[in-house]
């Protein structure tokens, strides 16, 4: 057995190596008892739009907020079709059906597990206005052929960036940008995993267009223009001023945790590439990956049997995501299926995320991989 217990994540870890900077972050925010919209919400905003290189950052309560306030912006009328991937986290499909939209549910590519561009076009319908796109696992969708598509048909592209902030997505003609920027608004969740995490929930909205981060901003605040003057339907979601100090600390430190899971990714790769029974994650051409989690395909059925495997071993190891969007209960009958979902389903039974965080040492990988490598 290994010493030390291996977690999927490694949160206590990462706050003792910047206690002391989170710590007086936090304190600052308790000195000024500012718990609600307190100066650290505008900063960390601010210091966050600066990374991604945008003129807007809205705050949020969560990912699930930011992904319903970012439809609600867009002005989507029930009816309305919205294409996302059927291999992925609930939560868009939830806003979706929430706000009375219909999803429509497209395949993913079985290489990158992200929607694929290819089955996009098939998809859209006249009632087709927007489209979700995931960058799931820690690497960016190939927007280039989704936002061609998009602007021919006339479609707004929201992303979900909760899993991929930081990542990089380079067009054919070598422009880069970072995910979340490249539609027309972009979303994430701060959720204490995730790669940008705070201490709770929180959440953000990204944008280019003054007039949407306006809609946006509103609808966050009650859909008040000001105080008591409620020119729209909106909700009450905000990122306590607590979480924005701890945020505002963890950006500094963004591109070192995405190296820091890279290099646990690298180790992985190399170990496992040449397992038979594994497929390991793969990297696209055109985005950089900040592995928020290393996803392997495990071969011949084996997946369950492996993960209790390693379970008896003392290594967690989490199946993101067991059932498809188009199997689940709540959305089987309320879903438009395009084309065949089969990698969806396929991959909901083969893909296994292993521990990946910036706190992992190589005595305790190497006790994984050799683990993994007997069992396979
Ligand atoms: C975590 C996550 C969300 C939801 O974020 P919450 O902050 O938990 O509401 C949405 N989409 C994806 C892809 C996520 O991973």
């Amino acid at each position: 057995m290994c010493e030390e217990q291996i977690q999927m994540v490694d949160l206590h870890g990462q706050y003792l190596r910047f206690k002391a900077e989170i710590d007086e972050s936090m304190q600052a925010v308790i000195d000024s008892c500012a718990f609600i919209n307190g100066l650290q919400v505008k900063t960390f905003a601010g210091h966050l739009a600066d990374y991604l290189q945008v003129p807007y950052v809205i705050p949020c309560g969560n990912g699930t907020d930011a992904l319903q306030i970012a439809l609600m912006a867009l002005e989507l009328q029930p009816g309305d079709e919205v294409i996302l991937p059927a291999f992925t986290y609930i939560a868009a499909a939830e806003v979706v059906a929430l706000l009375g939209l219909v999803p429509v549910l497209v395949d993913v590519d079985p290489r990158t597990f992200n929607i694929d561009p290819r089955k996009i076009e098939a998809a859209v319908s006249e009632r087709t206005k927007a489209i979700v796109a995931v960058h799931l696992f820690g690497q960016s969708c190939d927007m280039e052929p989704i936002m061609a598509l998009a602007e021919a048909r006339h479609l707004y592209v929201v992303e979900d960036n909760a899993q991929s902030i930081g990542a990089d997505y380079t067009f054919s003609d070598g422009r880069v940008q970072k995910t979340g920027t490249i539609g027309h608004i972009g979303t994430t969740s701060f959720f204490p995993s995730k790669p940008l995490a705070c201490y709770g929930d929180g959440g953000a909205l990204i944008t280019s267009d003054e007039e949407l981060a306006t809609r946006i901003r509103m609808i966050a605040n009650h859909g008040q223009e000001c105080k008591y003057h409620h020119k729209r339907i909106g909700c009450n979601s905000r990122l306590d001023t607590l979480q924005a100090a701890i945020l505002d600390v963890k950006l500094k430190h963004l591109e070192e945790f995405a190296e820091a899971r890279r290099q646990v990714a690298s180790r992985y790769d190399e170990a496992l590439s040449s397992c038979d029974s594994l497929v390991i994650p793969a990297r696209s051409a055109f985005s950089t990956h900040v592995y928020h989690q290393y996803t392997v395909q495990v071969k011949d059925g084996r997946r369950n049997a492996l993960q209790c495997l390693l379970k008896e071993r003392g290594i967690p190891s989490m199946v993101y995501y067991p059932v498809p969007v188009h199997h689940q209960e709540a959305y089987r009958r309320i879903s438009r299926v395009s084309g065949s979902l089969d990698v969806s389903t396929r991959l909901c039974e083969s893909v296994l995320s292993l521990p990946i965080h910036t706190e992992m040492s190589p005595g305790q990988q190497q006790y994984i991989i050799e683990n993994l490598k007997k069992n396979l």
